[in-house]
């Protein structure tokens, strides 16, 4: 069996964490199987503790951008280490990554550091609660901003996978205060703020969702959401936790050109140490304690290992002028040659694309909201998400997530990532 040692693990595993897994998608659920416990990882390679390897398409569900555990991250890291591992004491390390991030990112004045992107969006909305003193959101169905209770309705990510976009344990008072609309459509936003007047504080968006599998903002939708947000006194909160200097360096808001109040960062800005954060203009940041009255801490928060990872692996890609053409060819190509190939064999399905996201939906007609993510074709992801890993290939399991693809992924990974996709056995008949 290809999967022994991690089936053993598995195994060990469950009889003291719940499920076996630190974090639910982890698990395997939806798509069945063993999960593979990876040992190590370097470049575009993750290794197994079977000794098996795999190109890797999650890159630790984002962080790794650059290709896992880059030769200059790591001796960063170690340098550091050797200084200590957490002070618990204002550092200037936090000034030089704020720094860094507010002269190279529109539209940010100031930025808080937390350890977690969840961490991120619920002190944003807190944040943006204080500002606006009023106590509504607006989230969309299927998009993913962490797990704090606010968040977990109608959710994406491992929530929806495992069939809870709701969950259980989120009170309904709290519930009553999250409101929700279709992803892309500006309609229902506006006829919430009509209904909740003076009452919302914030409409949080992914600006490309990554949650229910990858999905784009249509008919300026971004724009629409700023317009509806400025007529009514709200704020808008871009989670920029998958987007943020993946995109371009300035995330969605370079992108797509819209300026949000608030952004939320994750994965990319910790390089893979655990970093999350969030940032605004000054009128909204100096509410936030101590200057403020938001109150908002972190034991951790600023901790001098994660912020060397991540100021070290922005500057790799900031000091490197063709980073964001190169992924985002390696991503197109993989868009347009896992297309021809799917075409060729009769596969029915939508790829969606924004830079170096990615995902392939087995389905018909295209995906712009939650509800046709849902209609996909999720059983026959699964047996494709099998094959490709029996084939070396390592793609999220679930049909409710997103490629990100890394730098370290050349030629030689497209084309064996392409023999793959070419010896997939599928028939539509
Ligand atoms: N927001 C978005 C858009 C995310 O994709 C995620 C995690 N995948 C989060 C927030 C939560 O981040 P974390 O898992 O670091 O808490």
């Amino acid at each position: 069996m290809i999967y022994q040692r991690s089936s053993a693990l598995f195994t060990e595993a469950q009889r003291y964490i719940p499920g076996g897994v630190n974090s639910p998608v982890r698990a395997f659920k939806s798509v069945g199987g063993v999960p593979v416990f990876m040992k190590s990882a370097k470049g575009a390679y993750l290794t197994d503790e079977d000794g098996r390897t795999y190109i890797d398409y999650i890159n630790s569900w984002g962080p790794a951008i650059v290709g896992h555990t880059h030769p200059v991250v790591l001796e960063a890291i170690q340098k550091q280490a050797e200084k200590g591992f957490s002070f618990g004491t204002p550092t200037e390390l936090e000034t030089e990554v704020a720094r860094f991030i507010v002269n190279n990112v529109p539209n940010v004045e100031q930025i808080r550091m937390v350890s977690s992107g969840t961490e991120a969006c619920m002190s944003a909305v807190r944040l943006a609660r204080g500002f606006t003193q009023r106590d509504k959101i607006v989230k969309f169905e299927g998009c993913y901003h962490g797990h704090s209770d606010s968040f977990l309705i109608k959710a994406g990510s491992g929530a929806v996978t495992f069939g809870n976009p709701n969950s259980p344990g989120i009170t309904q008072g709290t519930a009553r205060d999250t409101l929700l609309a279709r992803y892309n459509d500006i309609e229902q936003v506006q006829d919430l703020f009509r209904h909740n007047e003076g009452e919302i504080a914030a409409v949080i968006i992914e600006p490309v969702a990554g949650n229910m599998g990858c999905v784009l903002p249509e008919n300026n939708f971004l724009q629409e959401l700023r317009k509806v947000c400025d007529a009514n006194g709200a704020l808008l909160i871009f989670d920029e936790v998958m987007t943020g200097f993946r995109l371009a360096f300035g995330g969605a808001q370079e992108a797509f050109g819209v300026k949000a109040d608030l952004v939320t960062y994750g994965k990319v800005i910790g390089g893979g140490l655990p970093v999350g954060a969030f940032a605004g203009r000054n009128e909204i940041m100096d509410h936030l304690a101590p200057k403020g009255a938001v109150y908002q801490a972190g034991t951790l928060s600023g901790n001098p290992l994660a912020m060397r990872a991540g100021l070290e692996t922005l500057k790799l890609i900031k000091n490197d002028a063709g980073f964001y053409d190169r992924i985002n060819k390696t991503t197109e190509t993989l868009d347009f040659e896992i297309g021809k190939i799917l075409n060729s064999k009769d596969i029915q399905h939508r790829i969606n694309r924004k830079g170096s996201m990615m995902s392939v939906f087995f389905h018909i007609a295209a995906v712009s909201d939650f509800d046709e993510a849902q209609r996909a074709n999720h059983s026959l992801f699964n047996n494709f998400f099998h094959h490709m890993l029996k084939n070396g290939i390592y793609l999220p399991p679930s049909g409710y997530e997103t490629y990100f693809i890394s730098d370290a992924v050349k030629e030689e990974e497209i084309n064996r990532t392409l023999e793959a996709v070419q010896s997939f056995e599928y028939s539509n008949k």
